[in-house]
């Protein structure tokens, strides 16, 4: 079994299941400072996080994930016990096996070759590690990266090691991701007799021709790197359960994706808009997860592109596509973000698994981009990197 492999293994055997870290990080903390790195834990109960740097220059190369994982499902649709590690037919399976523990492991091994090989590299490399990114990510990376900003400490290249290929690993990295803007909001109607209609105001009636319009609008065309805003209700609820009742007031859940193209302003201008235009009686809570980010191609993006080409032989296509991730709370300090990671098929389903092949495969990669990053070596920055096309499915 290759190290990486049985680090993985470990990882899965420990169900933290968001945001319980169930000591994945001491597992790897140890690792770490075995081969010179400071270990910093960050702990806001019950969220676990680490800071690890070896090194004290720039540039600051700092691989990023978490422990966390989310819940299994119906446990009697697994083939297997979701923490019980099993590899069956070259694939490994278990909760988290894919997002992200193979990355996490990868990142360790990666760096304890590397250090082996270099321990006199150039700047510095770092590890940002939490266990609260599947659930309310507020206490950690977020948090972290608070702490890191206010004494000034800074990361000039990030590696996040989020599942992100396709058929093969390496063949996409995020180079960003979309915002995410999410609206709570109520129709105010007044109830009555079904019979009575005059007598009562309809909400559902109310709000049906902005729902309507906000639905089928276009909202932009996306851009070379982002695909189209979309708009998805996530929930929707009026009624009192009687058949002969006209409801209230209705509730509306629904959710905006969007590009560069848009700011969290223009949208609400635009859905506050429609619900006016419609007369629609409302309130109306607004709620940000994320801002749209974006690492246009550069040092980093050629980076990461050229080592996966050195171990695999294809070079990665450029995404944004997907949910958003803790990289939108690195990026905004002016760091370079990319993602890159194993395929992401199965991750949040039942039977989550990866190849034990890209494990090791992902191990490499790593290790290259720490070289290319952080070694005399071979030049930096790289150069004849032709611009991959930018992927929008
Ligand atoms: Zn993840």
């Amino acid at each position: 079994m290759s190290p990486t492999l049985e680090l993985t293994a470990d990882l899965l055997r420990r169900p933290s299941v968001s945001p319980e870290d169930h000591g994945c990080l001491d597992v790897i903390a140890a690792r770490l400072a075995t081969i010179g790195f400071r270990n910093e834990r960050f702990t806001y109960d019950p969220v676990d996080n680490l800071w690890a740097r070896r090194g004290s220059g720039h540039p600051v190369l700092c691989f990023a994930g978490h422990t966390d994982v989310v819940p299994t499902g119906p446990r009697e649709e697994w083939r297997t016990d979701p923490f019980e590690p099993v590899v069956e037919d070259g694939v490994l399976y278990g909760r988290g096996s894919a997002d992200m523990k193979s990355g996490l492991a990868a990142m360790v091994t990666a760096a304890e070759r590397f250090v082996g090989k270099h321990p006199k590299h150039a700047g510095s490399l770092a590890f940002l590690l939490t266990s609260d990114e599947e659930g309310p990510s507020v206490d950690g990376t977020r948090r972290v990266m608070g702490v890191l900003e206010a004494r000034g400490e800074k990361i000039d290249y990030c590696v996040v090691g989020e599942p992100t290929s396709h058929e093969r690993l390496g063949d996409t990295i995020k180079i960003g991701r979309r915002g995410s803007l999410s609206g709570r909001l109520t129709v105010h109607g007044v109830q009555g007799h079904i019979a009575y209609p005059h007598l009562a105001d309809n909400p559902v009636h109310g709000f049906a021709p902005a729902l309507a319009e906000l639905v089928a609008r276009h909202w932009d065309e996306g851009n070379e790197f982002f695909q189209p805003t979309s708009f998805q209700v996530s929930n929707i609820a009026a009624g009192t359960g009687a058949p002969n009742v006209v409801p209230g007031e209705m509730k509306v859940r629904f959710n905006l994706r969007f590009s560069t193209e848009q700011t969290v302003e223009t949208l609400q201008h635009t859905v506050l808009g429609i619900l006016d235009r419609h007369r629609v009686k409302y309130s109306l809570e607004w709620f940000v997860s994320g801002l749209p980010f974006l690492t246009p191609p550069g040092k980093l993006t050629d980076v990461v592109s050229a080592a996966v080409d050195d171990v695999t032989g294809i070079r990665p296509a450029f995404s944004t596509t997907g949910g958003t991730s803790d990289g939108r709370f690195i990026a905004p300090t002016g760091a370079q973000v990319v993602e890159l990671g194993v395929a992401n098929a199965t991750i949040h389903k039942v039977n989550e698994c990866v190849r034990v092949e890209d494990i090791d495969v992902l191990s490499q990669v790593y290790e290259r981009v720490m070289e290319r990053a952080l070694t005399q070596v071979v030049a930096w920055p790289i150069t004849s990197s032709p611009v991959p096309r930018a992927r929008t499915s």
